[in-house]
Parts: C-alpha cells; sequence; structure tokens
C-alpha cells in the first residue's frame, strides 16, 4: 500500500528553483533514506511534503495514501499522519512536554484526548528512552541540550503515531548518546503500517532498522538510487562522481 507518492515535483523559494523534477514512492512498511550534499534540496524535500507555505510547487504532485495533499495545510498534513522532526524548535517556556505533546495529539486525532491513558503511555515511553521523569514537566525546549532536543524529536514521534515519520539530520553532529537515542527510537517505532524518510549520513542510526532503498540528491533530483550498500559507497567515496549523473 502507498504511503507517500511524489510525481514530478518542481519546487521554487524567494523566485529560484530548488527541486527540478523529482519522484518518490514510499510503501507502508519501508524505510527510505535521503542522501545527497549541503544545499542539494533535503531540506526543502521535506518541508514542501509538509506544506511549508515558503515552499512553492511549481509543477507536479504530491499524494498521501491516494489522496492528492499537493495545496493542504500543513495541520491537515499532520492529521493525516505526516510528521517531520525539526532541529531547533523555539523555546516555549509556558508550555510544559506534556502539555505540548497532549495539545499536538487532540489537534491531530481532533479528539479529546483520554488523560489517564496518555499519561500512561508517555510515562512508558520516556521510561523506554531512558528519561528522566521531571523531563514531562520542564519548559518545552527551554535550556535543553542537543541531545534533550533529540529526544524530545523522538518522543513526540513515538506519541503521535505517524503514518510516515520524516526525520532530518542534516545539521547533526550529533554525539554517541543522540545516536543511540535515534536508532533506538527510529527501531521502536517502525512496523509494517508505517513508513520512514531518514536524512542522514550516519549509518549508526540505522543500525536497528531494515533500509528499503536509499536516493542520492543532487541539485534538485534523485541522481541514483539503491539499496542499503549506496549509503556505504557514499560514504567511502563520496557526491563528486554523481553529480550531474541520470536516474
Ligand atoms: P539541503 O537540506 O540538502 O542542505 P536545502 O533544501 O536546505 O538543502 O537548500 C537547497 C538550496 O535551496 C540551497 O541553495 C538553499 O540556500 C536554497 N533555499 C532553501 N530554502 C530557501 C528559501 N526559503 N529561500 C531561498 N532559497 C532557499
Ligand atoms: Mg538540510
Ligand atoms: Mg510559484
Amino acid at each position: 500500500e502507498t504511503l507517500l507518492e511524489i510525481r514530478g515535483l518542481h519546487v521554487e523559494a524567494n523566485d529560484r528553483e530548488i527541486l527540478k523534477g523529482l519522484d518518490l514512492t514510499v510503501h507502508k512498511g519501508e524505510v527510505h533514506v535521503l542522501l545527497g550534499p549541503n544545499g542539494a534540496g533535503k531540506s526543502t524535500l521535506v518541508n514542501t511534503i509538509m506544506g511549508h507555505p515558503q515552499y512553492h510547487v511549481t509543477d507536479g504532485q504530491i499524494f498521501f495514501e491516494g489522496e492528492d495533499i499537493t495545496a493542504a495545510k500543513t495541520d491537515e498534513r499532520a492529521r493525516r499522519g505526516l510528521f517531520l522532526s525539526f532541529q531547533s524548535p523555539e523555546e516555549i517556556p509556558g508550555v510544559s512536554v506534556e502539555n505540548f505533546l497532549r495539545t499536538s495529539y487532540g489537534a491531530i486525532t481532533k479528539k479529546p484526548v483520554k488523560i489517564f491513558a496518555f499519561k500512561k503511555e508517555l510515562a512508558a515511553t520516556m521510561e523506554e528512552l531512558k528519561m528522566d521523569k521531571s523531563y514531562a514537566e520542564r519548559g518545552l525546549n527551554v535550556g535543553f541540550s542537543g541531545g534533550e532536543k533529540k529526544k524530545n524529536e523522538i518522543l513526540q514521534m513515538l506519541m503521535l503515531h505517524p503514518k510516515l515519520a520524516i526525520l532530518d539530520e542534516t545539521d547533526s553532529g550529533l554525539d554517541v548518546d543522540a545516536v543511540k537515542i535515534v536508532s533506538q527510537g527510529v527501531e521502536k517505532f517502525k512496523n509494517a503500517e508505517n513508513g520512514l524518510l531518514i536524512i542522514t549520513h550516519n549509518t549508526k542510526i540505522l543500525e536497528f532498522v531494515d533500509v528499503t532503498a536509499a536516493h542520492v540528491l543532487v541539485d534538485g533530483r534523485i541522481v541514483r538510487s539503491g539499496d542499503r550498500s549506496l549509503i556505504d559507497e557514499i560514504n567511502a567515496s563520496g557526491f563528486t562522481g554523481l553529480q550531474g549523473a541520470a536516474v
């Protein structure tokens, strides 16, 4: 069953074409890894999938579970089950981690959240991620270390149960502990009904997951797709040989 299908996508920001005809399909149960040099358009792609208003689709379509979401608002995409983890979200002193998650969950499901069950799941998930209980009461992102922000993203992914989770890790420089958190979170999240699109060069993050396919994005186009071995190939030889290559 198809989760995400992107056809002939062209995207502009500030009158500049960034994505220049991109196709990508993710089925249920699949994990896709997106590689590419800085400035290739990886973050543009995932922001466009989420409906970020800065990015304009000038041609092509995005389908989610068979429905055209090319023009849908970001909150509708979230309700349909799309999730993007973003690296440095704002600090919100008055809103605790728990309240933020509960509000997000309610906004996505459009149903009142069953508080007791929610608290129970939150406590169990935090324990699995080896997070201290006090963390739930802290102001969202206020004074969080890089590792704590990363844990918070993974906690969000696990609590919100998206159908397709997108992790944009590019700016990373993740330390060993953060890498462990992400890889364990990914392993726990993954099942036969959902999908993942991961932007990373860090093969350790993928240690416990079956990678369905890896794709190389160069200058707004996917120039190569392959299996997991493509990641090792890129790690060894870099992107230079792939500039301008045909699909
Ligand atoms: P990647 O994530 O692969 O490093 P990005 O998608 O962040 O690449 O950026 C791709 C290119 O598009 C870069 O040259 C970047 O400067 C440009 N770009 C990204 N966002 C915008 C924007 N909002 N306005 C103008 N140019 C942008
Ligand atoms: Mg990026
Ligand atoms: Mg336009």
